[in-house]
Protein backbone atom coordinates (compact mmCIF):
# COMPACT_ATOMS: atom_id res chain seq x y z
CA UNK A 1 0.00 0.00 0.00
CA UNK A 2 2.70 2.10 0.25
CA UNK A 3 4.46 1.66 -2.55
CA UNK A 4 0.96 2.76 -3.84
CA UNK A 5 0.71 6.18 -1.94
CA UNK A 6 4.51 6.56 -3.14
CA UNK A 7 3.51 6.11 -6.46
CA UNK A 8 0.68 8.15 -6.45
CA UNK A 9 2.55 10.78 -5.30
CA UNK A 10 5.72 10.69 -7.58
CA UNK A 11 3.16 10.85 -10.24
CA UNK A 12 1.41 14.23 -8.53
CA UNK A 13 5.21 15.48 -8.90
CA UNK A 14 5.91 14.28 -12.08
CA UNK A 15 2.90 13.93 -14.32
CA UNK A 16 4.79 12.31 -17.84
CA UNK A 17 6.87 9.54 -15.07
CA UNK A 18 6.05 5.93 -16.12
CA UNK A 19 6.09 3.84 -13.49
CA UNK A 20 6.08 0.27 -12.86
CA UNK A 21 5.22 -1.63 -9.50
CA UNK A 22 6.50 -5.25 -9.48
CA UNK A 23 4.27 -7.20 -7.03
CA UNK A 24 4.20 -11.03 -5.86
CA UNK A 25 0.58 -9.75 -4.13
CA UNK A 26 -1.01 -6.81 -4.04
CA UNK A 27 -2.15 -6.32 -0.16
CA UNK A 28 -5.30 -4.29 -0.41
CA UNK A 29 -6.81 -5.67 2.53
CA UNK A 30 -8.27 -2.79 4.03
CA UNK A 31 -10.79 -0.21 3.56
CA UNK A 32 -10.75 1.95 0.13
CA UNK A 33 -7.36 -0.01 0.00
CA UNK A 34 -8.54 -1.77 -2.88
CA UNK A 35 -10.25 1.69 -4.56
CA UNK A 36 -7.09 3.44 -3.93
CA UNK A 37 -5.23 0.69 -6.24
CA UNK A 38 -7.55 0.81 -8.80
CA UNK A 39 -6.89 4.73 -8.52
CA UNK A 40 -3.26 4.39 -9.13
CA UNK A 41 -3.69 1.99 -11.66
CA UNK A 42 -6.27 4.84 -13.44
CA UNK A 43 -3.51 7.07 -12.81
CA UNK A 44 -1.17 5.42 -15.09
CA UNK A 45 0.57 3.16 -12.75
CA UNK A 46 1.96 -0.07 -14.14
CA UNK A 47 1.60 -3.27 -12.34
CA UNK A 48 3.46 -6.40 -13.34
CA UNK A 49 3.00 -9.63 -11.11
CA UNK A 50 6.33 -10.78 -11.10
CA UNK A 51 9.03 -11.81 -9.02
CA UNK A 52 12.08 -9.60 -9.34
CA UNK A 53 15.37 -11.92 -9.76
CA UNK A 54 18.44 -9.63 -10.47
CA UNK A 55 19.01 -6.02 -11.35
CA UNK A 56 21.69 -4.79 -13.11
CA UNK A 57 23.40 -1.03 -14.30
CA UNK A 58 23.58 -0.60 -17.77
CA UNK A 59 26.33 1.12 -19.48
CA UNK A 60 23.36 3.92 -19.97
CA UNK A 61 23.10 4.31 -16.57
CA UNK A 62 19.81 2.68 -16.68
CA UNK A 63 18.94 -0.19 -14.55
CA UNK A 64 17.63 -3.84 -16.06
CA UNK A 65 15.23 -5.57 -14.32
CA UNK A 66 15.04 -9.47 -14.35
CA UNK A 67 11.97 -10.62 -13.24
CA UNK A 68 9.71 -14.15 -13.61
CA UNK A 69 6.32 -12.86 -15.19
CA UNK A 70 4.13 -15.15 -13.23
CA UNK A 71 0.94 -13.96 -15.71
CA UNK A 72 0.97 -12.63 -19.11
CA UNK A 73 2.97 -15.38 -21.29
CA UNK A 74 5.14 -16.34 -18.03
CA UNK A 75 9.07 -17.04 -18.04
CA UNK A 76 12.05 -15.03 -17.51
CA UNK A 77 11.45 -11.51 -18.81
CA UNK A 78 13.53 -8.00 -18.96
CA UNK A 79 12.80 -4.79 -18.45
CA UNK A 80 14.67 -1.01 -18.17
CA UNK A 81 14.08 1.35 -16.22
CA UNK A 82 16.53 4.76 -15.29
CA UNK A 83 15.46 4.19 -11.73
CA UNK A 84 14.75 1.38 -9.13
CA UNK A 85 13.65 1.72 -5.84
CA UNK A 86 13.22 -1.31 -3.84
CA UNK A 87 10.21 -1.60 -1.07
CA UNK A 88 11.05 -3.53 1.95
CA UNK A 89 8.58 -5.34 3.76
CA UNK A 90 7.25 -4.44 7.09
CA UNK A 91 8.76 -6.22 9.89
CA UNK A 92 7.96 -6.43 13.95
CA UNK A 93 10.26 -4.77 16.13
CA UNK A 94 11.53 -7.15 18.38
CA UNK A 95 13.64 -5.08 20.60
CA UNK A 96 10.69 -5.18 23.40
CA UNK A 97 11.66 -8.55 24.02
CA UNK A 98 14.91 -7.45 25.53
CA UNK A 99 13.61 -3.91 26.92
CA UNK A 100 11.43 -6.11 29.15
CA UNK A 101 13.35 -8.62 31.42
CA UNK A 102 9.46 -9.53 33.53
CA UNK A 103 7.66 -12.62 32.77
CA UNK A 104 7.95 -14.39 28.94
CA UNK A 105 5.74 -12.04 26.14
CA UNK A 106 3.81 -14.01 24.20
CA UNK A 107 4.15 -13.51 20.81
CA UNK A 108 3.47 -15.42 17.19
CA UNK A 109 5.39 -16.60 15.08
CA UNK A 110 6.31 -13.68 13.11
CA UNK A 111 7.33 -11.84 16.53
CA UNK A 112 4.22 -9.20 16.99
CA UNK A 113 2.73 -9.08 20.29
CA UNK A 114 0.14 -11.40 20.84
CA UNK A 115 -3.22 -10.29 22.35
CA UNK A 116 -5.19 -12.01 24.79
CA UNK A 117 -8.12 -11.59 23.68
CA UNK A 118 -8.47 -8.63 20.95
CA UNK A 119 -12.08 -8.63 20.59
CA UNK A 120 -13.16 -8.26 24.32
CA UNK A 121 -9.70 -6.99 25.68
CA UNK A 122 -7.66 -5.44 22.83
CA UNK A 123 -3.85 -4.90 23.47
CA UNK A 124 -4.30 -6.68 26.55
CA UNK A 125 -0.93 -8.79 26.44
CA UNK A 126 -0.34 -12.32 28.63
CA UNK A 127 1.76 -9.58 31.44
CA UNK A 128 -0.65 -7.91 33.86
CA UNK A 129 -0.43 -4.57 33.41
CA UNK A 130 1.14 -4.55 30.06
CA UNK A 131 -1.18 -3.29 27.05
CA UNK A 132 0.45 -3.39 23.44
CA UNK A 133 -0.66 -0.70 20.98
CA UNK A 134 -0.21 -0.61 17.03
CA UNK A 135 2.05 -2.03 15.27
CA UNK A 136 3.48 -4.07 18.17
CA UNK A 137 1.02 -6.51 17.47
CA UNK A 138 0.45 -6.81 13.47
CA UNK A 139 0.58 -5.06 10.52
CA UNK A 140 -1.50 -1.68 10.52
CA UNK A 141 -2.46 2.02 8.94
CA UNK A 142 -2.31 5.26 10.82
CA UNK A 143 -6.18 5.04 11.49
CA UNK A 144 -6.63 1.48 12.94
CA UNK A 145 -3.08 2.37 15.14
CA UNK A 146 -4.83 5.59 16.68
CA UNK A 147 -8.13 3.71 17.22
CA UNK A 148 -5.77 0.73 18.80
CA UNK A 149 -3.83 2.65 21.00
CA UNK A 150 -6.87 4.83 22.54
CA UNK A 151 -8.02 1.22 23.48
CA UNK A 152 -4.08 0.44 25.16
CA UNK A 153 -4.72 4.12 26.87
CA UNK A 154 -8.38 2.96 27.90
CA UNK A 155 -7.23 -0.26 29.11
CA UNK A 156 -4.07 1.10 31.34
CA UNK A 157 -6.38 3.65 32.94
CA UNK A 158 -8.75 1.09 34.04
CA UNK A 159 -6.12 -1.32 35.22
CA UNK A 160 -4.82 1.14 37.37
CA UNK A 161 -8.23 2.03 38.59
CA UNK A 162 -8.53 -1.63 39.78
CA UNK A 163 -5.00 -1.66 40.36
CA UNK A 164 -5.11 1.23 42.96
CA UNK A 165 -8.12 0.07 45.19
CA UNK A 166 -4.99 -2.92 46.34
CA UNK A 167 -2.34 -0.56 47.63
C1 LIG B 1 7.11 3.78 4.17
C2 LIG B 1 5.80 3.72 4.93
C3 LIG B 1 4.73 4.50 4.51
C4 LIG B 1 3.52 4.47 5.20
N1 LIG B 1 2.48 5.24 4.75
C5 LIG B 1 1.31 5.22 5.40
C6 LIG B 1 0.21 6.01 4.96
O1 LIG B 1 0.29 6.75 3.97
N2 LIG B 1 -0.97 5.94 5.65
C7 LIG B 1 -1.12 5.13 6.74
O2 LIG B 1 -2.22 5.10 7.31
N3 LIG B 1 -0.08 4.36 7.19
C8 LIG B 1 1.12 4.40 6.55
N4 LIG B 1 2.17 3.62 7.01
C9 LIG B 1 1.97 2.84 8.24
C10 LIG B 1 2.24 3.73 9.46
O3 LIG B 1 3.58 4.16 9.43
C11 LIG B 1 1.97 2.91 10.73
O4 LIG B 1 0.63 2.51 10.75
C12 LIG B 1 2.23 3.71 12.01
O5 LIG B 1 3.45 4.41 11.97
C13 LIG B 1 2.21 2.77 13.21
O6 LIG B 1 2.40 3.52 14.39
P1 LIG B 1 3.11 2.87 15.65
O7 LIG B 1 3.02 3.90 16.74
O8 LIG B 1 2.55 1.51 15.91
O9 LIG B 1 4.62 2.63 15.22
P2 LIG B 1 5.73 3.69 14.82
O10 LIG B 1 5.14 4.88 14.13
O11 LIG B 1 6.79 2.91 14.11
O12 LIG B 1 6.26 4.21 16.21
C14 LIG B 1 7.09 3.43 17.04
C15 LIG B 1 8.07 4.41 17.67
O13 LIG B 1 8.80 3.71 18.67
C16 LIG B 1 10.14 4.12 18.59
N5 LIG B 1 10.97 3.07 19.20
C17 LIG B 1 11.27 1.85 18.68
N6 LIG B 1 12.05 1.17 19.54
C18 LIG B 1 12.22 1.96 20.62
C19 LIG B 1 12.94 1.83 21.84
N7 LIG B 1 13.61 0.71 22.12
N8 LIG B 1 12.90 2.84 22.72
C20 LIG B 1 12.19 3.98 22.45
N9 LIG B 1 11.50 4.16 21.30
C21 LIG B 1 11.52 3.17 20.40
C22 LIG B 1 10.40 4.32 17.12
O14 LIG B 1 11.48 5.16 16.90
C23 LIG B 1 9.08 4.97 16.67
O15 LIG B 1 9.11 6.36 16.79
C24 LIG B 1 3.38 3.63 6.34
C25 LIG B 1 4.45 2.84 6.75
C26 LIG B 1 5.65 2.87 6.06
C27 LIG B 1 6.80 2.01 6.55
Amino acid sequence: MYSIKHAQLAMGALPMADITIYTIDVRAFGKGYNEFYEQAKSMGVQFVKGKVARIERLDNGNMALHYEDMLGEGGHKTAEHDLVVLTVGFLPNTDVFSLYKGEALAADEFGYLRETDPVSEPTRTNVDGLFAAGTTIGVMDIPDTVLHSGAAASQAAGYLERTRGGQ
